[in-house]
């Protein structure tokens, strides 16, 4: 017996004091669907329908070139950082949005390495996202050990390993996995105190989590813009350079964009200062104005109240599945204390993969992560208290009745 649990009257009045009900009318999320999922794909906003139109069919389709300036297409990769910058805790003229998180992280990398010519050590965690690890390794492979090797560590030696060879330490503050949180204060302090550049991803914490890059005296950060931003599948993400380094900026993918003239057509480059050098070909203009569209939705609210809010839906969640015997072969794998996580939730169960299939099927849309991870997500700005008891009522009823057994669960998906 569970008695402790939240009653459906006090849930009631979670949605009715919420300060943020009100922005989920600012998207369009089918009615029977309960989207646990906005941190692999955030979805679409009335915003970014509408500017998808207009940019396609007023601004492509009757001023086409002549757009690039009467419209400010050209403009938009900096339009686009700004509202990013208030989000991240950053002044003004140190956000680009482009490219992706990957690219952007090989021009970062590459940049910081070069500012630090007596050290080879790119420092990172062995349970990093991938392709963090991946571009990395790009690196190291393309410069020669000598230069650039990529050195991982479990997270608990991490602290230890912040020694004088490490030249850029490479983190992200959420695990995607598990939804561990990196305390970036702390080790962007004990990094620098030790000569060591850091590079953080916030690609799991943008638009969610509370971030002061200025104040925490970050050197470099990349970011996501489809999960928390909800800039649309393949969206361009964004670089934060510390103004304190722009002078000494020299990342590798020079392209006529990121020229101080592009359109002198100089045969040799010359990169522009600030941000604009960061830029490499021409801007996906209709994917980056949706990503803009999609930021309006931020600016009438703080990321106090969406963090807030996550955690509320987080421990909600927890309060209603606890003690329902049921449900003793899922497994926490987060932090229990939502001052050490981001804002989702990981279970582990070993037949994960079927489990996740069944409630997709059910309206109730999770992510499987490999090997044994089901993942749920907390954006705050479309779900509802009501939302977080509906999913958590059709997850007991499929694990009770094991309905994630059926045949049709198990085949696994090209996308999981
Ligand atoms: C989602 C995510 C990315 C995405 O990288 P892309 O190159 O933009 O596809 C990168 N890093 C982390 C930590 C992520 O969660």
């Amino acid at each position: 017996m569970n008695t402790s649990s939240a009653s459906p009257q006090e849930i009631k009045e979670l949605d009715q004091s919420d300060p943020l009900s009100a922005k989920r009318g600012e998207f369009l999320i089918p009615a029977d669907i309960i989207y646990l999922n906005g941190n692999s794909l955030g979805p679409l906003t009335k915003n970014s329908q509408q500017r998808a139109q207009e940019v396609v069919q007023e601004q492509w389709g009757k001023d086409l070139i002549a757009s690039w300036n009467t419209h400010a297409w050209i403009d938009l990769p900096f339009t686009a950082g700004e509202k990013i910058a208030k989000l991240i805790g950053a002044a003004q003229q140190q956000l680009v949005c482009c490219d992706s998180v990957s690219i952007n992280l090989l021009k970062v990398l590459a940049s910081a390495l070069q500012m630090q010519p007596s050290r080879n050590l790119i420092l990172s965690q062995e349970d990093n996202f991938p392709t963090d690890l991946y571009v990395a390794q790009g690196l190291e492979t393309l410069l020669g050990a000598a230069r650039c090797k990529v050195k991982t560590v479990a997270e608990p030696d991490l602290a230890q390993e912040l020694d004088e060879d490490v030249a850029v330490l490479l983190l992200t503050q959420v695990n995607f996995r598990n939804g561990d949180k990196h305390d970036i204060e702390r080790l962007t302090s004990m990094a620098k105190a030790r000569g060591i550049l850091v590079v953080w991803d916030l690609s799991h914490s943008v638009g969610v989590l509370p971030l002061q890059m200025d104040k925490w005296e970050v050197d470099f950060a990349v970011g996501c813009g489809y999960k928390y931003l909800n800039g649309g599948p393949g969206a361009p993400a964004f670089i934060y350079a510390n103004k304190k380094h722009h002078e000494a900026i020299k990342q590798p993918i020079q392209g006529w964009m990121g020229h101080r003239e592009p359109f002198t057509f100089d045969p040799d480059y010359k990169n522009a200062a600030g941000m604009a050098q960061f830029l490499t070909g021409t801007p996906p203009i209709l994917s980056l104005a949706v990503m803009d569209s999609a930021l309006d939705v931020f600016a009438d609210i703080t990321v106090t109240d969406i963090s807030r809010k996550a955690n509320a839906l987080a421990e909600l969640f927890l309060d209603l599945v606890k003690d329902d015997e049921d449900l003793h072969s899922l497994t926490l794998e987060s932090k229990a204390d939502s001052a050490f996580r981001g804002a989702q939730l990981a279970f582990s169960h070993p037949d994960a993969y079927g489990i996740c299939r069944a409630l997709n099927k059910a309206s109730v849309v999770v992510d499987f992560r490999s090997p044994n991870i089901v993942r749920f997500g907390f954006s705050p700005l479309f779900l509802r208290f009501e939302d977080i008891w509906r999913a958590t009522q059709i997850i007991k009823k499929i694990v009770k009745e094991k309905t994630y057994l059926a045949d049709e669960f198990s085949l696994r998906l090209k996308v999981t």
